[in-house]
């Protein structure tokens, strides 16, 4: 008889719509199996409207805890007790604990981002980085990048509709705390490139070179990058975008988004089991190699 669920395995779900496209599933009964852990991870479709009775479920089943991802990470924050500092300045939640009916939200990619950069060796720390994008996955990054010590952050969006959600984490980063941050609007490609040239990294986590998008690039060309530049894509479908081939013609250091969905999941792995995943295993499985 089949032994991986028992009448003592716990749940964790994940909460979005649409969802069945997701690898976190895969990701995380992975690590489960790996390690010996006795929790099993489903997702479910839940929008906006059933999210509400999810959590309430997530409550009455005891589940250990749950991933948010789109349209519910911007709303979940209402059903829970408490927020991580970083989920509360971003505005979001992608992970949830239950801890004996105490739901906590945190947010995990940012975190992700930070961990990714530093298992490839790349420390920003006390450093200037540009980044490009005022979404989800930007704002994780431009907080945690803040709160973690990077000096000097330039933040560049087109003026649309995340330009006001932009001027928000500028507000926040300013007032919480020490990072220089700025905001300029990446149609500027004068400033754009003043700003990257004394930038120790430059970070793309616009929509920018994935589909519908794929094959484009925020930089217009490779003179704006230098051989000691660091550039990392949130992108990993595909795996090298349009940006990181100027960037590699460059001959900078690059990395895309694999990464950072590697640690983003970790972290929330180590919230509800108390260890990080079997990082080299997983990386393996995911065929992460940094170059
Ligand atoms: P989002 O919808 O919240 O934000 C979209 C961002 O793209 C905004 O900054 C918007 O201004 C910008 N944008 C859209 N069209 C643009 C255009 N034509 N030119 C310039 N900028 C444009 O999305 P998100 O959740 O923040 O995701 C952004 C990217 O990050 C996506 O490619 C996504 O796949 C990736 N991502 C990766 C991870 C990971 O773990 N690696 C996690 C989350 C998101």
């Amino acid at each position: 008889m089949a032994e991986r669920i028992t009448g003592h395995t716990e749940l964790i779900g994940l909460m979005a719509y649409p969802i069945r496209h997701s690898s976190s599933p895969a990701m995380q009964n992975e690590a489960f199996a790996k390690l010996g852990y006795d929790y099993a991870y489903l997702a479910f479709e839940v929008d906006n409207d059933s999210l509400e009775d999810a959590i309430t479920g997530l409550r009455a089943l005891k589940m250990r805890g749950s991933n948010v991802s789109m349209p519910n990470k911007t709303v979940v924050h209402k059903y829970l007790d408490e927020l991580s500092p970083a989920a509360k300045l971003c505005g979001a939640v992608n992970t949830i604990v239950n801890d004996n009916g105490h739901l906590t939200g945190h947010i995990t990619d940012g975190i992700g981002y930070m961990q990714s950069l530093k298992d490839n060796n790349i420390d920003v720390i006390g450093k200037k980085m540009t980044i490009a994008g005022a979404g989800g996955a930007a704002t994780a990054i431009e907080i945690q990048a803040a709160l973690d010590g990077v000096k000097e952050m330039s933040i560049f969006n087109i003026k649309d509709k995340f330009w006001a959600n932009a001027e928000e984490t500028v507000k926040k980063i300013r007032e919480n705390t020490d990072c220089i941050v700025n905001l300029y609007d990446l149609d500027d490609k004068e400033k754009l490139k003043e700003e990257i040239a004394d930038s120790y990294l430059f970070a793309q986590a616009t929509g920018v070179g994935m589909k519908p998008l794929e094959g484009q690039s925020v930089i217009p060309d490779i003179s704006f990058f230098r051989p000691d530049l660091i550039v990392t894509d949130t992108v990993y479908a595909p795996r090298e975008t349009a940006l990181l081939k100027q960037a590699k013609e460059a001959g900078c250091k690059t990395m895309n988004g694999l990464g950072m969905m590697l640690f983003q999941g970790s972290a929330a792995f180590e919230l509800w089991t108390g260890e990080p995943m079997p990082i080299e295993y997983m990386k393996e499985i995911l065929d992460i190699k940094y170059e």
